[in-house]
């Protein structure tokens, strides 16, 4: 028997325990059904021709369908790819082509899409049908080593084409464990996934180590504030991780307000920054709000913030994990020291092992063992992280470094915003020009001088933006992410 199998032994350990729950069809399935039910489907698997290595891929809304394949492709070898179901048609083909499963599985939702892709050379299967799960009786003895993947997620493509990043065994099983640790997860946890299941910040964040500790996941579409409200207290969750947007979307309505979160260890945020006003929400209703950094070729968790410095340190994403080395490292190739801004580079049992078919870009990202993030971050003095933005995000202007962050912190806390994004944007005389966009409150009117003029009680001249667009909405990528990118793009394209 596979010795990787922790989902068997958590049967085995707790068979009668609530393992998921699916919310919006209120349904529950214990430690135990779970492991049959992934047995089953790595029993009809194999009997599918599927053999070590194959890849199998997911098109679905989150649903208990991708842990019976994640487990059921773990059990035998296989490679799970779950597809980013936001993308156009040919965005999925693209992954498709990339990754070749031979099967893929969706949720009749999608039953359109996939049609549109009958033409490529793969099986296709609704996950809804009972009929994948094949009774059990028959017994695997595939060897598998810690190294072999697992799964492949493909980035946001935030920074361009998405690449599919390999997670082993060994990844998965790491970030578990050091999010059991670090983040003293318990079987009394109980999160709600909100976050998209094909997404790193769905399925590894919380999902996996609360699966791996005997905790309870519960799952949900849709993201919208009224549901959200309604089921972490429902379900007595006691840790949850939204990304930023979803915490936008949650304190700007009455409800928010009005209820209490009795059982909440910890409101998380990750995948993008967090404006520190959201931070300021949570604690004036006594709540614990931290902030998480983390990226799907790295677990995706690697800092954990202790609850009693998460108010003296807001806005910081706290200390390496306990299995986790964090090296900051400068332009000029020396290590930051404490205060210092340099780029993140991450080594540990769960990073991943390598970009699928694209070698260039492993090489460029992994360099001995270390994952170099592309991200900057500083350390304070008493060892505390936060992170200040993307390399590539930062902007050079006439010489300076101004890091959009700051920036979008300072503008982000005048009342009378509701959201803003800083880019750079080319310029002859300045290189780059600071620019800002600002979504406003209902009913406010600010103007590009009042804001200025706000910039410079706490920004130095250099950063205060030159340029700066009211804008009525910001585009937001898949998970929420803004897309500064197309920011760009749609000023550039005027
Ligand atoms: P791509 O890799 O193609 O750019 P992506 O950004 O969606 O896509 P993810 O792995 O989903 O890739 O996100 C990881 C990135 O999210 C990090 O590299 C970092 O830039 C950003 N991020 C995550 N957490 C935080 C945080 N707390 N503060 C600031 N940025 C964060």
């Amino acid at each position: 028997r596979w010795e990787l199998d922790w989902l068997e032994n958590r049967a085995r350990l707790a068979p009668d325990s609530e393992a998921v729950i699916d919310a919006d069809i209120s349904m529950t399935w214990t430690y135990s059904e779970l492991n049959n039910r992934c047995n089953r489907v790595a029993n009809w698997l194999v009997e599918k021709g599927i053999r070590k290595g194959d890849r199998v891929a997911l098109l679905s809304p989150n649903d208990i369908c991708y842990l019976d394949l994640l487990f059921a492709c773990g059990k035998i070898g296989a490679i799970f790819v779950p597809l980013n179901w936001r993308l156009s048609t040919s965005e999925i083909r693209y992954i498709l082509e990339d990754s070749t499963p031979k099967l893929l599985g969706y949720h009749s939702s999608f039953t359109k899409t996939v049609a549109d892709l009958n033409e490529m050379n793969m099986e296709l299967f609704k996950v809804e049908k009972e009929s994948y799960f094949k009774d059990s009786g028959f017994t695997r003895d595939i060897p598998i080593s810690e190294e072999d993947p697992l799964a492949i997620i493909y980035t946001g493509g935030t920074t361009g084409k998405p690449k599919g990043v390999v997670l082993s065994h060994r990844s998965i099983l790491w970030n578990g464990l050091n999010t059991i640790l670090s983040w003293n997860l318990t079987s009394e946890d109980t999160t709600l996934t909100y976050m998209p299941m094909f997404h790193t910040g769905g399925l590894n964040a919380l999902s996996i180590p609360l699966l791996m500790i005997g905790g309870k996941v519960v799952i949900a579409k849709e993201f919208d504030p009224h549901s959200a409200i309604c089921y972490l207290n429902k379900y007595q969750c006691t840790i949850v991780l939204f990304v930023p947007t979803m915490y936008h979307m949650l304190v700007e309505t009455d409800e928010f307000k009005g209820t209490e979160f009795p059982t909440i260890k910890a409101f998380l945020s990750g995948g993008a920054p967090c404006p520190l006003e959201i931070y300021e929400a949570f604690n004036q209703k006594g709540l614990q709000f931290k902030e998480g950094y983390g990226l799907t070729e790295a677990g995706p968790n690697n800092f954990f913030i202790e609850t009693w410095m998460a108010n003296e340190k807001r806005g910081s994403v706290g200390k390496p994990m306990m299995f986790n080395q964090i090296q900051l490292l400068k332009e000029d190739g020396t290590v930051a020291e404490n205060e210092e801004v340099g780029e993140v580079l991450i080594k540990g049992k769960h990073s991943f092992e390598f970009y699928w078919k694209n070698e260039d870009a492993t090489k460029e990202t992994l360099k001995q063992g270390w994952l170099h993030t592309g991200d900057l971050a500083k350390r304070d003095n008493d060892g505390y992280f936060y992170i200040v933005g993307r390399k590539k995000d930062m902007i050079i202007t006439g010489g300076e470094n101004v890091y959009p962050l700051e920036v979008e912190h300072w503008i982000a806390a005048h009342p009378e915003v509701s959201e803003v994004a800083v880019v750079g944007l080319p310029d002859s005389k300045w290189g780059e020009i600071v620019t800002a966009f600002i979504v406003l409150k209902n009913n406010a009117s600010l103007s590009v001088e009042e804001i200025k003029n706000y910039c410079s009680y706490k920004l130095g001249n250099y950063k205060i933006p030159k340029k700066i667009i009211f804008i009525k909405e910001l585009p937001k990528t898949h998970v929420g992410k803004i897309d500064k990118n197309q920011l760009k793009q749609s000023v550039e394209a005027k």
